[in-house]
């Protein structure tokens, strides 16, 4: 039971061989849909309201894959795969280009959208990731500023000192970066602060029920005040229902996303969406 280290999986135990050849199995086949790009993976785009201003401008890339048997794979089954096995660098590569093209068709179309992808951790601390979205946002005419990097505490915290020198970069190069799922797992006010983020995007387990649950409430609330005071964008996801979204408007928070404006879509069906929703 020696383990590969190449694109295989770290995670062997003795007695657990039908899981781990699933999983192998699922790692060959992202691997072969990542290097074919025929379709089976797709980026999908959910809008997000400002709501200050009224406008939908901004968008978040969740990618899909359909298998071989034609079913959806869960994305945090197969992301979690990948993150284990190292094809995550590889993959994110393929979300950056595909969300770079689309940001690209949609400012043909007069369309501008400011695009959140989502990092992990070995994506970030890769070597050539900065140059590469560099090579990216030029290769596509698109301005990093469109560009919204989102990742977690956690992912932060893996390596925070080479992590943070890398964000402040990118925030320098035009970028900006979302600390994604906030208030699940080891949030800290005080390390928020020393962070060079630009948007909080509070997590969806407080926003589901928000309606319903006064302790929501509160910790959305204070959450909202919180990310002003230092300055942040604050977001909302998970956004179901117009009580959800009053409570929220009400709060004072900049931006919502969730099933209520729309699911995420195929970029065309983004812009047919669109044309209908300002209408
Ligand atoms: P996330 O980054 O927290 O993304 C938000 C998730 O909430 C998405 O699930 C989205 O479809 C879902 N969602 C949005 N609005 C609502 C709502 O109103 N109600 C409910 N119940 N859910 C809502 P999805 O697309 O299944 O993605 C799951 C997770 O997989 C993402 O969570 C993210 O961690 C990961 N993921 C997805 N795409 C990518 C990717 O391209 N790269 C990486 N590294 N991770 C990705
Ligand atoms: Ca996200
Ligand atoms: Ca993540
Ligand atoms: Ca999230």
């Amino acid at each position: 039971n020696a383990v590969k280290s190449n694109n295989t999986l770290q995670f062997y135990q003795n007695g657990d061989d039908e899981a781990y050849l699933y999983k192998l199995n699922l790692i060959e086949e992202l691997k072969l849909a990542l290097e074919q790009d025929s379709g089976n993976l797709f980026l999908t785009y959910q809008p997000k309201l400002n709501l200050k201003t009224k406008q939908v401008d901004k968008a978040e890339a969740l990618i899909r894959w359909v298998d071989k048997n034609n079913e959806f794979v869960n994305p945090e089954m197969f992301i979690a795969l990948a993150e284990q096995s190292g094809l995550i660098v590889t993959l994110t590569q393929w979300v950056i280009r595909q969300a770079a093209h689309q940001i690209q068709i949609w400012n043909q179309q007069g369309l501008y959208f400011n695009v959140s992808v989502n990092l992990s951790a070995q994506d970030i601390q890769h070597e050539q990731f900065v140059h590469f979205l560099l090579e990216t946002t030029t290769h596509y005419c698109v301005d990093p500023s469109s560009i919204i990097l989102e990742l977690t505490e956690r992912d932060i915290a893996e390596n925070e000192a080479l992590v943070i020198a890398k964000l402040t970069h990118l925030k320098s190069l035009g970028f900006e970066i979302s600390v994604d799922d906030y208030g699940i797992g080891q949030s800290s006010l005080a390390k928020l602060k020393n962070l060079p983020v630009d948007e909080l995007k509070i997590d969806k387990c407080f926003i589901l029920k928000l309606n319903e649950s006064s302790q929501d409430q509160d910790i959305v609330e204070s959450t909202i005040t919180l990310g002003h005071k230092l300055g942040l964008r604050v977001v909302a996801e998970g956004v179901e229902n117009q009580p959800s979204l009053d409570l929220l408007t009400q709060f004072n928070c900049d931006y919502i996303q969730g099933y209520y404006l729309a699911k995420p879509q195929k970029g065309e069906q983004l812009s047919e969406w669109y044309a209908h929703y300002v209408k």
